[in-house]
């Protein structure tokens, strides 16, 4: 039994959707459940007693519950959990408003008033709970003390209404004030945890995405990968000689450097691209959907404008070069064969006298073949 509830109430919920998203499934799962079952006992009990125009209104309103239950969970669009949460506001208003009307048994049927507030706040958020606790307010007042009461069926005394709908309003206030401070807690919240996850995938320095950040899009793309049978290239790449800049420049300056060969290397890419520091002053380039060669053409133009272009440094002019390495990454290779061989291939291009493309497949002879058994 206590499985079944469960099982109801968490149906819709998925760990896609956001907290806040399942918290609302979940509590409309409730409360279409609690509102589905009271007005079909009452609408039976009307049924039976012969207040066929009662019974009527609680099962229609039972099965406008259903419905919303049902939009929220088997339709599950944005617009129709709108849908949703409008007919759930929407029917309950109405119900309340016929009770008010009416008054229910011996008059008590106004107590359910107090219900509105937290409801519409909770299901429509803070702007648009407003806006509907407003409507209804205007709409309550204009039922008791509007057209000579001629709408109400039930009698109240002057100062009962008017206690009803001052309390209404209060609670209303309070309800608004609540859901207020939660959305804003909650914003601050969301706001925090998404600097935090930005943070430890960036590098403060460069604004690049650090080495962490790196490996998961070589994660997210060797699955790509694997999934269409295709291919990517990485490379990294190693400033030249940058003892000797910080040893001229000292730290500080060396850091300028850093950033300003980043911002070079970032201007060349292709949006699809991806560059992430890779530790010191070795940055990671992936490539998606390219082969090698596409990556060494790629490659050589950096490689060219950076050599070019000299860094400004402090009002003075400064030639920087790198050196790279590339490898490309296909579903039989995994990631970190293929990060050993870029390096290969970045030592090779040191070795043989810096600032130059070097591809592990232009290596003779093939270190693929070597290294494969010895990683
Ligand atoms: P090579 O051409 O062989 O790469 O020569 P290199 O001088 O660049 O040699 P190596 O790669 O071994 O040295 C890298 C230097 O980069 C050493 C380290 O002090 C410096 N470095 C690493 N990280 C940073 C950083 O964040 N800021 C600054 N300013 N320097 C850094
Ligand atoms: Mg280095
Ligand atoms: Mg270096």
């Amino acid at each position: 039994m206590l499985g079944i509830l469960k099982q109801y109430v968490f149906s819709g919920v998925s760990r896609h959707y956001k907290d806040e998203t399942n918290r609302r499934i979940m509590v409309v799962n409730l409360f279409a459940a609690v509102g589905m079952s009271i007005t079909f006992i009452l609408g039976c009990r009307a049924f039976f007693a012969a207040e066929y125009s009662l019974s009527t209104t609680l099962f229609t309103a039972s099965v406008v519950f259903a419905i919303s239950q049902r939009l929220q969970v088997r339709v599950a669009t944005p617009r129709a959990r709108t849908a949703s949460i409008t007919l759930l506001i929407l029917c309950l208003m109405v119900l309340t408003l016929l009770l008010l009307i009416t008054g229910g048994k011996d008059n008590t049927g106004p107590l359910w008033i107090y219900l509105v507030p937290p409801v519409t706040m909770f299901f429509a958020g803070f702007i648009r709970g407003l806006l509907s606790l407003i409507s209804f307010t205007m709409v309550s007042a204009v039922i008791m003390f509007g057209f000579d009461e001629a709408i109400l069926v039930a009698q109240y005394t002057y100062a009962f209404k008017t206690r009803l709908l001052y309390s209404f309003m209060t609670v209303s206030f309070l309800s608004a004030f609540y859901e207020y401070s939660r959305q804003k807690s909650y914003d601050t919240a969301l706001y925090l945890s998404e600097q935090f996850e930005r943070q430890a995938k960036h590098d403060h320095l460069t604004q690049l995405l650090n080495r962490r950040g790196a490996q998961q899009c070589l994660e997210r793309e060797y699955a790509r990968v694997v999934r269409n049978k295709s291919k990517f290239s990485i490379a990294i790449a190693d400033i030249d000689r940058f003892k000797s800049i910080n040893d001229t420049l000292g730290h500080e300056q060396g850091d300028e450097v850093l950033v300003q060969i980043s911002k070079v290397f970032t201007s060349r890419l292709r949006k699809q691209d991806i560059i992430a520091r890779w530790g010191g002053e070795e940055f990671m380039f992936i490539f998606n959907d390219t082969d090698e060669a596409g990556a060494v053409q790629a490659l050589e133009q950096i490689r060219k404008t950076l050599n070019q272009a000299p860094l400004n440094i402090n009002g003075r002019e400064f030639h920087v070069t790198s050196s790279f390495g590339v490898s490309e990454v296909t579903p039989g290779i995994d990631i970190s064969y293929a990060i050993r061989c870029a390096d290969k291939a970045l030592y090779y291009a040191k070795d043989n006298g810096r600032d130059q493309v070097c591809s592990i497949s232009s290596i003779s002879p093939s270190p693929l073949s070597e290294q494969r058994t010895s990683f």
